[in-house]
């Protein structure tokens, strides 16, 4: 049965007991179903929006080892996702995407992660470079994937447009990039076409109660309003920021949030040319990036407790566009940096009471809440496949894997303007409910259009699939900052 969303909803008119009900549809949410339908479990899972519209397609899509917990001697953290780099190669196929990273330091700047005594001048490009070699030594990388120390005309070969006054030393390491939102809709695919579990967006959570050893769930739909009831033997809770529903929301686990704003230039203003830029220092102590995605740039920061907007909606403030822009300028020659769109995330983070945001760690936390009952907490990207097992085998005792990721050629190959046939296949085949979904994470349409996609809002709305639902998406497209709408 394809991954339908009409299909999906008849599956669940027609089963309503389940081995494992897992409730959200980001990355955790959709790698543990995967790997669950896998082992042969009946799987449900819901989001009460749409799949991976929560940090998974609002993060800066690196996956990554992490060289900036180094500073932070969190190396088993380090170590774990380096490994995990070599595992989803083989698992993601096109959806992982090798990508080199330059790190230049500059006199006076330092790197914001180190201590303080390493920003020195002449300790600083040292300090990083014994990262760098613990890097490569962590991940146990061969030759040619290790890191280089970069000449200064090589750097400006490479990157003519970054500034050459006061570099100091550059180096260049090596981390990998996907596309979040296309890798959550891809695992999910996987699940329902190929291990025939179910997958359904914009179905909320409600209310859990238990009767007779099982969980009574009650289910609302966003989009019509109906009702529905199911029963399932355990739950996996994979809600990101967000509490647990009902009446277990009082034993939901304590999270810090963390937020994150990145803009899309449009093509490649700052002649990064397919290379990533790991920018060392802002003026507030946080690092940023300027990454190739999908022919723009994006650049973007993290580690900010205050987000505009929801938490089901967030969106980059001026204040934090101007903050990009400005450090854009600080370390490349350019002028006028125009922007076609800007996004925000939030990520949950583990509250272990620390004031800031940036030094607690980025491990996960999966925590029982009840008999059969776990939520998963914090996390990143990079670590989905160890914080799915990991929570399974916590339920379950089977063997888990991963499988290899199918299709993910499809989704990626969707063309960033509207068509018919990419939006029929995509309604048949990766669950669009929505205009939005079309436009914001199966395809890149209102991230890289001049008008944000509002012209084929108004075409999409018009497809009978959209016809008696109650959504407003130029509401929802607004909310997010979309700045043209
Ligand atoms: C700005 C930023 C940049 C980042 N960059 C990177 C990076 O480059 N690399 C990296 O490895 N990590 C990165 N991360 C971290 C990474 O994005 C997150 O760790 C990851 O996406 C979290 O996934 P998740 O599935 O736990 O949560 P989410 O993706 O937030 O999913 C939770 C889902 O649960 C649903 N939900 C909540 N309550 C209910 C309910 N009652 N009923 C039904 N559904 C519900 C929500 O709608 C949501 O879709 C970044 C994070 C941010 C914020």
């Amino acid at each position: 049965m394809t991954f339908s969303r009409n299909n999906q909803i008849d599956k669940l008119k027609k089963n309503d007991e389940y081995d494992l009900l897992i409730i959200g549809g980001g990355i955790v949410g959709a790698a543990t179903h995967t790997i669950a339908s896998n082992a042969g479990l009946n799987v449900l899972l819901v989001d009460k929006n749409d799949f991976a519209s929560g940090a998974s397609s609002r993060s800066t899509k690196l996956l990554h080892g992490g060289i900036r917990y180094l500073p932070q001697l969190q190396f088993s953290l380090v170590k774990e996702s380096l490994n995990e780099q070599k595992i989803l190669k083989k698992r993601l196929g096109s959806l992982y995407r090798p990508l080199k990273l330059l790190a230049p330091i500059y006199i006076d700047d330092g790197f914001a992660d180190l201590p303080k005594i390493f920003q020195k001048n002449f300790i600083a490009p040292f300090a990083f470079k014994v990262g760098l070699l613990f890097y490569d030594f962590l991940g146990r990388r061969k030759k040619a994937e290790k890191h280089k120390n970069i000449s200064k005309n090589d750097t400006f070969d490479l990157f003519p447009k970054l500034k050459k006054v006061n570099l100091n030393k550059s180096f260049i390491f090596q981390d990998a990039q996907t596309d979040d939102s296309k890798l959550v809709l891809s695992l999910l695919r996987t699940a329902v076409e190929i291990n025939d579990s179910t997958a359904i967006n914009y179905l909320n959570v409600k209310n859990i109660s238990q009767k007779n050893k099982l969980y009574e769930i009650d289910l609302f739909c966003e989009l019509t309003g109906i009702e529905y009831s199911v029963s399932a033997r355990k739950i996996i809770a994979a809600s990101g920021v967000h509490n647990l529903p009902g009446d277990y929301k009082k034993m939901s686990t304590k999270l810090k949030m963390s937020g994150g704003a990145h803009l899309v230039l449009k093509g490649d203003p700052l002649e990064i040319n397919n290379n990533g830029v790991f920018l060392p220092k802002t003026e507030d102590d946080r690092v940023m990036f300027v990454l190739p995605w999908n022919g723009n740039t994006i650049v973007g920061t993290t580690d900010v407790e205050k987000f505009s907007g929801t938490k089901d909606n967030p969106h980059a403030s001026k204040e934090e566009i101007d903050y990009l822009i400005r450090h854009v300028k600080k370390y490349f020659d350019i002028e006028n940096l125009e922007y076609i769109s800007s996004w925000s995330g939030i990520r949950a983070l583990i509250d272990d009471k620390d004031n800031s945001t940036k030094k607690i760690m980025r491990g996960h936390i999966i925590e029982e809440i009840d008999k059969n009952f776990i939520q998963i907490a914090g996390g990143k990207l990079t670590g989905f496949r160890i914080i799915a097992i990991e929570a399974l085998r916590q339920l379950f005792n089977k063997k888990f894997e991963l499988q290899d990721i199918e299709y993910e050629d499809q989704i990626i190959n969707y063309q960033n303007y509207y068509n018919l046939s990419d939006l029929e296949h995509s309604i048949k085949h990766y669950c669009v409910a929505t205009p939005v979904d079309y436009l914001l994470r199966r395809t890149n349409i209102s991230w890289f259009s001049e008008d944000n996609g509002k012209v084929a809002v108004k075409e999409i709305e018009n497809h009978t699939n959209f016809q008696n639902i109650n959504f407003d998406s130029f509401d929802y497209l607004k909310k997010e900052g979309l700045k043209n709408i």
